[in-house]
């Protein structure tokens, strides 16, 4: 058995499509989508409408909540703010009602999903470093917990120095995202998921840049925005 997972698509449609078009080309039983569909980016309507149409099992990132909840929006950089502020209007009553059904957290297939962090889902929390990993494996009870939220794809063993997935121990998985990779590397970003075996690799693939950094300059979005996602940062 296989699962895709996805995470952080951030409204970029050219991303999603190139990694959904290299997940229908493996053997694939289900996608898992952790969160952020919306926010940043140019095509908010288009991507929850390829979720929704896939009937793809989605969490709730602090972009889709920020979507129907202004209040968040005050926690949020201005870069973030000004373009959920954008985001908000594209989406009609039935986007807006799917983003406030998306769960927190959850388990399936022997894992954990959530956006953030699984102590407190709802709190938003990054997990960048074994520290913040350290305070979180509390937070759950199975092997593995799969994560998105920091946009940097990783793994962080339960018991340091052990950096290979291995059966019997425990992990916090960070998927990367699709849609506004920050470790340098531009290209989008999901992973592949065996819960038979355990194994998980992270996916690079290439999409068309520079037409999602042209549609955010078109929509009158902060120019930054599409040379980050030039730069992978
Ligand atoms: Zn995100």
């Amino acid at each position: 058995m296989r699962i895709a997972l996805i995470s952080d698509i951030h409204a970029n449609a050219e991303a999603l499509s190139a990694v959904l078009d290299d997940i229908d080309q493996r053997a694939v039983d289900a996608i898992v989508c952790l969160g952020d569909i919306v926010g940043y980016g140019p095509d908010p309507a288009a991507c929850l409408e390829i979720i929704r149409r896939r009937s793809i099992i989605s969490f709730m990132g602090n972009h889709d909540q920020a979507a129907f909840d202004a209040g968040l929006r005050t926690t949020f950089s201005p870069l973030a703010r000004a373009a959920i502020e954008w985001t908000a209007p594209c989406l009609n009553d039935a986007d807006l009602s799917f983003l406030r059904s998306l769960p927190y957290r959850d388990e399936r297939y022997g894992a954990t999903f959530v956006h953030a962090a699984p102590s407190a889902p709802e709190d938003f929390e990054y997990i960048m470093d074994d520290v913040d990993a350290a305070r979180n494996f509390p937070g759950f009870t199975t092997a593995l917990c799969f994560v998105g939220h920091t946009h940097q794809p990783d793994v962080f063993p339960e018991d340091l120095g052990r950096r290979r997935v291995e059966a019997g121990r425990r992990y916090i998985v960070n998927v990367g995202s699709v849609g506004q990779p920050r470790d340098g590397n531009s290209r989008a970003c999901y992973g592949l998921f065996d819960p038979e075996d355990l194994s998980f690799e992270h996916v690079r693939v290439t999409y068309d840049v520079a037409t999602t950094a042209e549609k955010i300059y078109r929509a009158g979005l902060p120019g930054q925005l599409a040379e980050r996602l030039v730069l992978g940062i």
